[in-house]
């Protein structure tokens, strides 16, 4: 069975989608630790990060420095804290937190969003990443 991350992928259910290229889609966690917690998904549905390629890693490594660093312009924070988890979602995912302390990496402290505020939050990265990716 798909994951629901390939459903998204397939557009089959929606998300509030950050960036897509050819082979990897980032959007907001829709149980966000804080805001702008997204993810980072390659379109090759693979469980765990060590079986993938090693060239698609690598790949997977740089599209997610690229959210990074949207997002870091969007969010207020310390820093964008990264993890590779994959505990309720068997499909490789990069987590990419903006973080302030530790607490904001444990997965028990969560914010809420509204529709609007998850809407309008994935279009203001979503224009940063797309006016610094496009050339
Ligand atoms: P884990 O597999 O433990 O790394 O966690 C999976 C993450 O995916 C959790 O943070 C969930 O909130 C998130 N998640 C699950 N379903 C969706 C969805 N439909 N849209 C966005 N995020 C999701």
């Amino acid at each position: 069975m798909a994951s629901v991350f390939s459903k998204i992928i397939s557009k089959e259910i929606p998300c509030y989608k950050i960036a897509e290229n050819q082979d990897f889609i980032a959007f907001l966690d829709i149980n966000p630790n804080s805001l702008g917690h997204t993810l980072c998904v390659p379109k090759i549905e693979v469980d765990n990060f060590l079986d993938l390629e090693k060239k698609s890693y690598n790949k997977l490594m740089s599209f997610s420095r690229n959210v990074a660093l949207a997002i870091k312009q969007v969010v207020p924070c310390k820093r964008i804290g990264m993890s590779l988890i994959g505990l309720e979602v068997p499909h490789v995912h990069v987590h990419l937190i903006p973080i302030s302390n530790m607490k904001d990496m444990q997965f028990i402290k969560k914010i809420k969003l509204n529709h609007n505020q998850f809407d309008s939050l994935a279009k203001e990265i979503n224009s940063v990443y797309t006016l610094s990716n496009s050339i």
